[in-house]
C-alpha cells in the first residue's frame, strides 16, 4: 500500500517507515520538522535501501495536502504529526489545540475529498481516566485528562469516531500507545528530545552518557512493589509493527476500532534503572525526588484485543529496550546533529 505518514520524520514515525518498507509498503512522509530532522529519513534509507518521498511542510496547510494527494495514489494515512510534550501543553495550550486538532481536521477533509478513507491515528494511554482498574482495556473509562495534550488526543479520537459514524466508507483505527522506548537495533534512528528530557528513558540514557548529573526518581512512596511509579514500556520497533498490522486491519474493516499497544507488563522506575545498568554495564546515578504532579502510581495495558484482532503482540523485552536505547544514545550523543 502507499501510505501517507504524517510526522514520519519523528521518533515513532521513522521507525514505522522502516517497518512499512520491510513489509512491502511505500511510505510517503509529510513533516514540518518542528520536532525532528530530515536526517532520520536518510538513516531510514541506509537501513532499508529505499529513498522515501518527503514533503516538508505543515499538515494544517491544506494546499500542501492537496498537492500530496494529487501527486500520489494513496491508499491510507498514518497520522503521527502532533505536539507531544505534556508540560509544554500546560504552558501553551492554544498551540497544542491548534496543531493537534487542526492538523487532524485538515487531513480528514482532504482525505475525504480524494476518497482516501482509511486512517490510523496515534492516540495515547493518557486518554484513559485516572480512576480505572489495571490493566486498562479499550473499554476502560476515558476522559478526565490531566493536561491539554491529553485532551487533544481525546478530542481527536472523538472527531475521528464521528467521521466514521457519519460516513460508513471510513475506516478509523485509534491506537493507544503506552510508553514507547528504545530504538532501532541498528542504532541509526532513535529518540532525541529537545532540551531536558521529560520522559524516563531518555533521561536515563542522557544520565548514563554524562549529559545529566543524575536521574530524579519522582516519588518512592507509591503503592507499588518498590514505591516507584509503574508503567508499560513498549519497544518502539514493536510499536511500529503494530502500525503495519493496523493498516492491514483498516484495509479489511470499516468503521472505528481502538487498540491498546502495550506489552501488558508493568515495570517500576527503579526496575528500569536496574535493567539499564545490567544490560549496558553502566551506572545510572539517581536521587529520590518528590512525586511529579499528575502522575499515577501504576499504568499498564491489557493487550489482548490487539493480539486477538490485529494478530499483533510485542516481542521485544526490557533488556532489548535498554540495550537499544543505549546503542542509539552512545552512537549518537547529539541525536541527528552529529
Ligand atoms: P515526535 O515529535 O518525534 O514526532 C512527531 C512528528 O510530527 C515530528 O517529526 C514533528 O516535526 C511533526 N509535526 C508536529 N506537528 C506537525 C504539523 N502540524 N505538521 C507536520 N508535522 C508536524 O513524536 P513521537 O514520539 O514520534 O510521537 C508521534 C505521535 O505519537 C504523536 O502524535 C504523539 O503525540 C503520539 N504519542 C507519542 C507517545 C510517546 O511517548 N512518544 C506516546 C503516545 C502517543
Ligand atoms: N520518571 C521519573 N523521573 C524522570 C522522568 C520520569 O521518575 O525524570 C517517572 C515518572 O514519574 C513515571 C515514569 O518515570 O512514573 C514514566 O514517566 P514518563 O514521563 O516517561 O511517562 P508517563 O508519565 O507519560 O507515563
Amino acid at each position: 500500500m502507499n501510505v501517507l505518514v504524517t510526522g514520519g520524520a519523528g521518533y515513532i514515525g521513522s521507525h514505522t517507515c522502516v517497518e512499512l518498507i520491510e513489509a512491502g509498503h511505500t511510505p510517503i512522509v509529510v513533516d514540518n520538522l518542528c520536532n525532528s530532522s530530515a536526517k532520520s529519513l536518510d538513516r531510514v534509507k541506509t537501513i532499508t535501501g529505499k529513498q522515501i518521498m518527503f514533503y516538508e511542510g505543515d499538515v494544517r496547510d491544506e494546499a500542501l495536502l492537496e498537492k500530496i494527494f494529487m501527486e500520489n495514489e494513496l491508499d491510507c494515512v498514518i497520522h503521527f504529526a502532533g505536539l507531544k510534550a505534556v508540560g509544554e501543553s500546560v504552558a501553551i495550550p492554544l498551540s497544542y489545540y491548534d496543531n493537534n486538532l487542526c492538523s487532524t481536521m485538515t487531513l480528514c477533509r482532504v482525505m475525504a475529498k480524494h476518497g482516501v478513507k482509511k486512517i490510523v491515528f496515534s492516540s495515547s494511554a493518557t486518554v484513559y481516566s485516572g480512576d480505572n482498574e489495571m490493566p486498562l482495556k479499550e473499554t476502560s473509562k476515558t476522559g478526565n485528562c490531566t493536561n491539554p495534550y491529553g485532551w487533544t488526543k481525546y478530542m481527536c479520537e472523538q472527531i475521528l469516531r464521528d467521521i466514521a459514524k457519519a460516513d460508513a466508507q471510513w475506516s478509523v483505527v485509534l491506537l493507544r500507545y503506552f510508553n514507547p522506548v528504545g530504538a532501532h537495533a541498528s542504532g541509526m534512528i532513535g529518540e532525541h528530545p529537545n532540551g531536558i528530557p521529560n520522559n524516563l528513558m531518555p533521561f536515563i540514557s542522557q544520565t548514563a552518557i554524562g549529559k545529566r548529573e543524575k536521574l530524579s526518581v519522582f516519588g518512592n512512596d507509591y503503592d507499588t512493589h518498590d514505591g516507584t511509579g509503574v508503567r508499560d514500556y513498549i519497544h518502539v520497533v514493536d510499536l511500529a509493527k503494530g502500525h503495519v498490522a493496523a493498516i492491514g486491519y483498516a484495509e479489511g474493516n470499516k468503521g472505528e476500532a481502538v487498540f491498546n499497544l502495550g506489552t501488558g507488563t508493568g515495570y517500576s522506575v527503579l526496575d528500569m534503572v536496574k535493567a539499564f545498568e545490567t544490560a549496558n554495564e553502566i551506572k545510572v546515578p539517581y536521587v529520590i525526588a518528590p512525586r511529579r504532579p499528575g502522575d499515577l502510581a501504576t499504568c499498564y495495558a491489557d493487550p489482548a484485543k490487539s493480539r486477538e484482532v490485529l494478530g499483533w503482540q510485542a516481542t521485544l523485552d526490557q533488556t532489548d529496550m535498554c540495550r537499544d536505547t543505549w546503542h542509539w544514545q552512545s552512537k549518537n550523543p547529539n541525536g541527528y546533529d552529529d
